[in-house]
């Protein structure tokens, strides 16, 4: 179908995810109609260099043969399974019982979901479970950061801490809170990182005391690095001491590594640069790397057997139609291929290096603020004034002009709001395609000038 009469009907019938519907309508959808290796392109056959995997979830670029074989395959074979009434499925034992070895802790138990929202309101609907199961019910309220995001449906919508995701809806619940973030560039207690790691174990122990204390707190849930926030990386040291105050309040840690899994800031798991040991983790994106939806939560080995035995003989009424689904089971397992014996872990490792070390040379542009990051996960923070750290009015909808410059230059990166860029490349990026990028998002950066 010709492109302009595709992009009609993309406007006339096509809801889209966080977007502005008038403004859409009014300029059109890009339409992508295909991809290979770290390039997409659209109807008009403009090539784009994907600078964020998609929606930082292609860890392993496209037009990987082996997840497109496998996926094939699995659809040929068995196109779906059940996992009620007892059945289940090879791909997916497979892959949980590999996820499982592979995962810190003693995580050992997997539930898959669809994608990130799903899996974390299955974390919360297991953390309520388990409270129950222990015999403390008052245990409601579930704790989360400033500038998170944990999805959009209605129990990861008030996790999340953007105003986006709540105005007009009735979000948050109200057993969902927040504490400050460790957001260090614009933090009120300095950019000092022990004073900011002090500061947010008060800020969670003021919290848990002001619910009623920790027989009134189910969970604290946080990300590694805040990534819809705008790429907030936490001071080192921060993570253990938050998982350590949950220990010490008697509240889960849960961990949402729906972005920061499978490589995308190093290890497979984000979890591993600080040897965290969470309650429950949830993870999708780069699980499947896209390929198909598909999203998991873990569970810790103390967690699991409580629900079971509570349970008994009777049912976890916790389930979806397409848990465990077997071809983005296969996928997966595909995938997880692709980090741990195709050597993906390793490139993006060797790319990340390269990914921070270049974009540094930026920090002295004059509209960036800040270059932050942590290997193949990077944010660059624009400001009006580097020497007051004002951002721009929304009338000058930075944000949109900068994602204007950048489909003008070929490149596709996230451009916030308020004007941050976030990076997310695939783990296959070359040094030289870290190169092309870097002088990609400048190039966009000194247009908007
Ligand atoms: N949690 C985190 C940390 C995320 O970044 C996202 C999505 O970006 C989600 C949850 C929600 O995932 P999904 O969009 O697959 O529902």
């Amino acid at each position: 179908m010709i492109s302009n009469s595709l992009i009609e009907l993309d406007r006339r019938h096509l809801v889209h995810p966080v977007t502005a519907y008038r403004e859409h309508e009014k300029r059109g959808a890009t339409v992508l109609t295909s991809a290979s290796g770290i390039h997409v392109q659209d109807s008009t056959g403009k090539r784009y260099l994907d600078g964020f995997a998609g929606l930082w979830c292609v860890n392993a670029g496209y037009g990987q043969q082996s997840i497109v074989d496998a996926a094939a395959k699995q659809m040929a074979e068995l196109p779906y399974a059940t996992g009620y009434f007892g059945f289940s499925n090879e791909p997916a034992i497979l892959l949980a019982s590999q996820l499982a070895e592979l995962a810190p802790g003693t995580l050992n138990h997997v539930y898959f979901a669809l994608g990130g929202s799903d899996s974390v309101d299955s974390a919360v609907r297991f953390t309520q479970y388990y409270c129950n199961a222990i015999g403390k019910p008052e245990k409601r309220h579930f704790i989360s950061l400033e500038m998170g995001y944990h999805g959009s449906s209605t129990t990861g919508a008030g996790l999340t801490a953007l105003p986006a995701f709540h105005a007009g809806f009735n979000v948050p619940l109200p057993n969902q809170h927040k504490i400050p973030s460790h957001y260090s560039y614009r933090n009120p207690v300095g950019e000092d990182p022990q004073a900011i790691i002090a500061a947010s174990v008060q800020a969670l122990r003021d919290k848990v005391t002001a619910l009623g204390g920790p027989d009134h707190v189910a969970a604290f849930i946080c990300e590694p690095v805040q990534g819809s926030g705008g790429v907030l990386v936490p001071p080192k040291g921060w993570l253990p001491a938050m998982q350590a105050a949950c220990r010490e309040l008697d509240i889960l840690f849960i961990i949402d590594e729906v972005i920061t899994g499978f490589g995308r800031i190093g290890p497979l798991f984000g979890s591993e640069v600080e040897s965290l040991e969470p309650d429950l983790m949830t993870v999708a994106k780069g699980l499947t790397s896209g390929y198909a939806p598909m999203g998991a939560v873990f569970l810790s080995d103390r967690i699991y057997d409580t629900i079971a035995d509570h349970a008994g003989k009777n049912a976890v009424g916790h389930g979806f139609t397409y848990s465990a689904h077997p071809v983005s089971a296969a996928v997966g397992l595909a995938t997880l291929r692709l980090y741990t014996e195709g050597g993906l872990l390793e490139s993006g490792q060797h790319a990340g290096a390269r990914l921070m070390s270049r974009l540094a040379e930026l920090a002295g542009h004059p509209l960036v603020g800040e270059v932050r990051g942590i290997s193949m996960l990077a944010g660059i923070e624009v400001v009006a004034s580097k020497e007051t750290r004002e951002l721009f009015a929304p009338d000058v909808a930075i944000g949109a002009r900068l994602a204007t410059a950048s489909l003008d230059n070929g490149v596709i990166f996230r451009a916030f709001a308020n004007g941050t860029i976030g990076l997310a490349p695939s783990l296959n990026y070359t040094p030289d395609d870290i190169d092309e990028l870097v002088a990609r998002v400048k190039k966009s950066l000194d247009d908007v000038l």
